[in-house]
């Protein structure tokens, strides 16, 4: 059955992008009768650690919104073997590189990512034996090269340059790329809605679909909030979150309506309305939803 998902890492509170971002995935998945589901993207147990509270909050901010899902949500740190097995058949590397020399080998940044230039790729035993005794090896796929083509519902067919990514960090977490597709493909989801940033991943993620057997999923990346000098929204931009949002007297069908209207979107003050009143409109053609979202946080709050 069709299957959409939010995927929230649970570090820092959802701010209104995250929270749009959220609603629009629960509207592609509810508004063609598919199924929902929550994941709670906690790997990085050290920052999860740091921000012990924060999957409730994001939890309870969803059911305040009236989204809902299907199931009980899905935690990445309860499913760890499940990846180690996932990726065990496939052709990998040691590798020792720190950011910091990666950074000095490889081209100019495309985006925030450093495509890995492939300096441990071939070291011989004995390389490798002397790297171990100084520091713990990340785990690399070799993807020789490959090009991927992705299917973005907005931005239609996306090609991109596969390099050796991490699948497991040095402290043998697995890694996020890793982790994504092993539980999209494992929780059956058909099309993936996310932030526009995460574009640049999806051949990638794609590709590692494929080596592992599954069928890759059809994408729609939604325009990001911004802040107005174009930085990625963040808390400390202002009141951001609903709990900011909620102490200056702004209530959730207040917020929810202007996440709809930033999105084109009918005004509706809750997920369940909201559905009702896009039934049968290709709602999603909308220009609002694929353009970046500037946030001005003071103008909104005052405008509230
Ligand atoms: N957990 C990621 C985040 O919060 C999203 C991953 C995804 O949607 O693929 O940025």
């Amino acid at each position: 059955m069709p299957t959409g998902r939010f995927a929230p890492s649970p570090t820092s509170d959802l701010h209104l992008g995250n929270l749009r971002t959220a609603l629009l995935a629960w509207l592609f998945a509810r508004s063609s009768s598919s199924r929902f589901v929550l994941r709670i993207e906690d790997l990085d147990q050290q920052r999860v650690a740091a921000a012990p509270e924060v999957a409730r909050r994001q939890v309870r901010d969803l059911q305040v919104l009236g989204i809902d899902w299907d199931g009980e949500p899905v935690r990445q740190s309860d499913r760890l073997d499940l990846y180690r097995d996932a990726a065990a058949g496939l052709d990998t590397y040691e590798c020792f590189c720190t950011r910091r020399e990666i950074a000095e080998a490889s081209q100019a940044p495309h985006g925030s990512y450093r495509p890995y230039p492939g300096t441990c790729a071939n070291l011989t035993e004995r390389e490798r034996a002397a790297k171990r005794a100084a520091r713990r090896a990340a785990i690399r796929v070799r993807a020789q090269g490959a090009m991927m083509t992705v299917h973005d519902r907005h931005a239609g067919d996306v090609t991109g340059a596969v390099d050796d990514f991490v699948l497991f960090r040095a402290d043998g977490t697995p890694a996020y790329n890793l982790a994504v597709v092993v539980d999209d493909a494992l929780q059956g989801i058909s099309e993936v809605c996310r932030g526009a940033d995460l574009l640049d991943s999806a051949p990638r993620q794609a590709w590692l679909a494929t080596r592992l057997g599954f069928s890759p999923p059809t994408y729609a990346h939604v325009g990001l909030a911004i802040n107005q000098s174009g930085a990625r929204l963040a808390k400390r931009d202002g009141a951001v979150t609903l709990a900011d949002l909620a102490a200056l007297q702004i209530p959730a069908p207040r917020v929810f309506a202007q996440l709809c209207a930033s999105a084109g979107l009918p005004q509706a003050g809750a997920a369940p309305q909201l559905l009702e009143a896009v039934r049968g409109s290709d709602w999603w053609r909308a220009s609002e939803i694929w353009e970046p979202w500037i946030v001005d946080a003071g103008r909104l709050v005052r405008g509230w």
